[in-house]
């Protein structure tokens, strides 16, 4: 089996009772038969642990789940944050859920990726303070294929590349992030179109382009629109309002964001996102880190099911939201927006929407609608925007360089612009 992993996650260490959110709150947490079968041997000695187990544990329909608290809580959390069934049992004894927890690997006949969910904060933490791209490390073991019924055996080898190649596109700093949207969403609207009509040997061309180091493989914008841009925006944050939100405080914040957007006049939201893509400066790659995760974690499940736009488009609308999230906290926040502010950012966003199948169906569903067609995504992403508002100050940088600075046009650059990569903090032209 060739088993590919994201080196970064070597260095995760859980930070046990000192996490500031931690996993053992969920909505569900389901026992492994294993464990399951160890605990019975627990609940055997008839002790008041042993009993307060058979209180703490369901079943139903052959499946055992811990009874969580209510508010979610699992009922072996205890108040110093650590877990009493790894402190009572030991680490060997925990169910395979928190055990792994926040790996995730996902099988593909032959393959297996594995990585980590950014629920966790800790895990945030690793990425948000580690610019340079994520680096895929391969290895190959002994372990027989997983067989799979539903998996399009034909389309795997050849989808592999391409999913490759969108992972590099993600984080490619030559394209500024909004172009990298536009390619991402128009080079997957090719790829599934040779999907549908299962002329999978004609993928690799698509990817071809690229190959000759052209970062956009020759795929263009459209002339700017910026009322659809902001029409779309608006959309989407509405429709973040209408998800379902576990904390209560993630539902007010939400709806504070979309009612601050709806109160801003077309210009003074145009500014605040310009001043807070001109603030965000060096931080570019925390986006590019977020479009990466969605793509590597569920690019390759096209195999099960042929979809492979609505993956790219959640991946990259999500990614849009999270930076109109950011400045709106920024604004909130008297212009400040700290790497802490945006692990707060990515993890309720993570947790909240991302983690919620309820939600993820919901956005695929609506984002299917006409509101979001390519056209109108490709008008919204190719407007640029360009002139830094006077007064905004870009964060400081971190000590390593984050993105290189890009080649543009004489017209577009701007002498002052450190290290940019977004369209935002360039000159803006009086004719938008
Ligand atoms: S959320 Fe992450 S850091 Fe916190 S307890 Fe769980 S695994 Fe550990």
């Amino acid at each position: 089996m060739i088993i590919r992993s994201l080196a970064l996650f070597d260095r995760f260490k859980c930070a046990g009772s000192a996490c500031k959110d931690t996993c053992c709150v969920r909505d569900k947490l389901v026992l492994d038969n294993k464990t399951y079968f160890e605990y019975q041997r627990v609940i055997a000695k008839g002790d008041a642990f042993g009993r307060r187990m058979v209180a703490s544990i369901s079943e139903r329909n052959g499946v055992a789940s811990f009874r969580m608290r209510d508010n979610g809580e699992c009922p072996f959390l205890m108040r110093n944050g650590l877990c009493e069934l790894y402190v009572r049992l030991g680490p060997e004894r925990i169910c395979e859920t928190c055990r792994k927890f926040p790996t995730f690997a996902k099988e593909y006949g032959n393959y297996r990726e594995i990585g980590c969910s950014f629920s966790c904060p800790e895990v945030l933490r690793l990425v948000l303070t580690h610019p340079e791209n994520f680096q895929i490390r391969v290895r190959e073991n002994d372990t027989e294929p997983v067989t799979f019924d539903n998996l399009n055996a034909k389309l795997l080898p050849l989808i592999y590349p391409v999913r490759d190649r969108f992972l590099e596109i993600a984080q490619d700093k030559r394209n500024t992030l909004r172009k990298t949207a536009t390619v991402l969403l128009k080079l997957a609207d090719e790829v599934q179109s040779v999907i549908d009509r299962k002329a999978y040997d004609e993928l690799a061309s698509l990817i071809a382009p690229f190959e000759a180091g052209d970062p956009m493989g020759g795929i263009t914008g459209e002339e700017p629109d910026a009322a659809v841009r902001e029409v779309l925006f608006e959309k989407l944050l509405k429709l973040h309002t209408k998800l379902e939100y576990k904390k209560p405080e993630n539902a007010v914040r939400i709806a504070a964001a979309y009612k601050t957007v709806r109160s801003e006049s077309f210009e003074e939201r145009r500014a605040r996102e310009l001043d807070f893509a001109w603030y965000m400066n060096h931080r570019v790659y925390e986006y590019r880190k977020w479009l990466f995760y969605l793509l590597y974690r569920d690019l390759l499940d096209v195999v099960f099911d042929g979809k492979f736009y609505s993956r790219v488009r959640f991946a990259v609308l999500s990614t849009l939201c999270l930076f109109e999230f950011g400045s709106l906290e920024w604004k909130s926040r008297d212009k400040q927006f700290t790497p802490q502010n945006q692990e707060e950012v990515f993890r309720s966003y993570a947790r909240e929407v991302d983690d919620n199948p309820k939600n993820v169906a919901r956005l695929y569903k609506k984002l299917n609608g006409s509101a979001y067609a390519l056209p109108k995504l490709i008008l919204a992403l190719s407007n640029p925007i360009k002139k830094p508002v006077d007064g905004a100050t870009p964060a400081e940088p971190l000590a390593e360089p984050l993105e290189e600075p890009v080649e543009e046009t004489a017209a577009e650059t701007v002498d002052t612009a450190p290290a940019e990569t977004t369209d935002e903090a360039k000159a803006e032209t009086p004719a938008e």
